[in-house]
């Protein structure tokens, strides 16, 4: 893979994403105001809040969906550009599977798209159906599946062509704690084999139990945000 290079020197090899004063409001004028935050490699960071204070406009907006109207957002240090996409892995707030695919499919037609070599699909889904225990439900098309298991084959979407950063929309929202239990083992041991995951949440307790930054956010602006240690005190 080719070295990317940086389009600033204050970046430090410790952050992979930055947000520098970022605003974007959309019709109604509600969005996201002043943001800035860094995201440190290979860490866990939770934008947490409400529903509306801005969680999937930020996701947008580092995901490169949405362009700020003021202020810059960088990943890997650069601006975003059509070459980011494949270190960017994406998990929706609602869900975009076709029902009528299998599991199988529904993996290789993504590495396909990635232009990930047969070889590799093939040896990147028995590695991700094991991960999220769907291997028994590989032939089975989707609409058979239940909720918490269609949420952990979009989980295993998101991560399969490995990308670098994985940005996750309320990924358990909805689901029972035992659904949510296995997506959060999944996503831990993802990020333990170097990606980093920016997960948005309205879960306090999800949010200070997985971790490592919390990002808190209220009507579109960062309120307060740290690791769960400081925000408790
Ligand atoms: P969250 O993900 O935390 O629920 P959002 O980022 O979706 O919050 O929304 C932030 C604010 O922007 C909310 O007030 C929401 O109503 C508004 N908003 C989001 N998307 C749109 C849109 N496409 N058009 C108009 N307003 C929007
Ligand atoms: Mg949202």
């Amino acid at each position: 893979m080719e070295e990317l290079t940086p389009i600033s020197p204050r970046n430090s090899e410790a952050s992979i994403a930055r947000l520098d004063n970022v605003s974007f409001l959309h019709s109604g004028d509600r969005g996201i105001m002043q943001a800035t935050l860094a995201v440190d490699r290979n860490s866990v960071l939770i934008l947490l809040g409400p529903n509306g204070s801005g969680k999937s406009t930020i996701l947008n907006l580092v995901a490169g969906f949405l362009t700020p109207q003021s202020g810059t957002v960088e990943v890997l240090n650069q601006r975003m550009n059509s070459s980011l996409r494949r270190h960017l892995g994406i998990l929706f707030q609602e869900s975009s599977l076709d029902p009528l695919m299998t599991i199988n499919e529904t993996l290789s037609l993504h590495g396909k798209l990635f232009g990930m070599t047969n070889k590799d699909i093939r040896e990147r889904t028995e590695i991700l159906l094991n991960l999220t225990g769907l291997k028994d439900r590989r032939r089975e098309e989707i609409e058979t599946l239940s909720g918490g298991l269609k949420r952990r084959l979009e989980l295993a979407r998101t991560v399969f062509h490995n990308p670098k950063l994985i940005l996750l929309d309320e990924p358990t929202l909805g689901l029972d704690p035992e659904a949510k239990s296995a997506i959060w083992s999944t996503l831990t041991e993802i990020n333990s084999t170097g990606s980093t995951l920016i997960v948005a949440t309205n879960d306090v307790s999800e949010a200070e139990r997985y971790g490592q930054t919390i990002v808190f956010l209220e009507k579109g602006r960062i309120v307060t945000q740290g690791t769960p240690y400081e925000l408790k005190r």
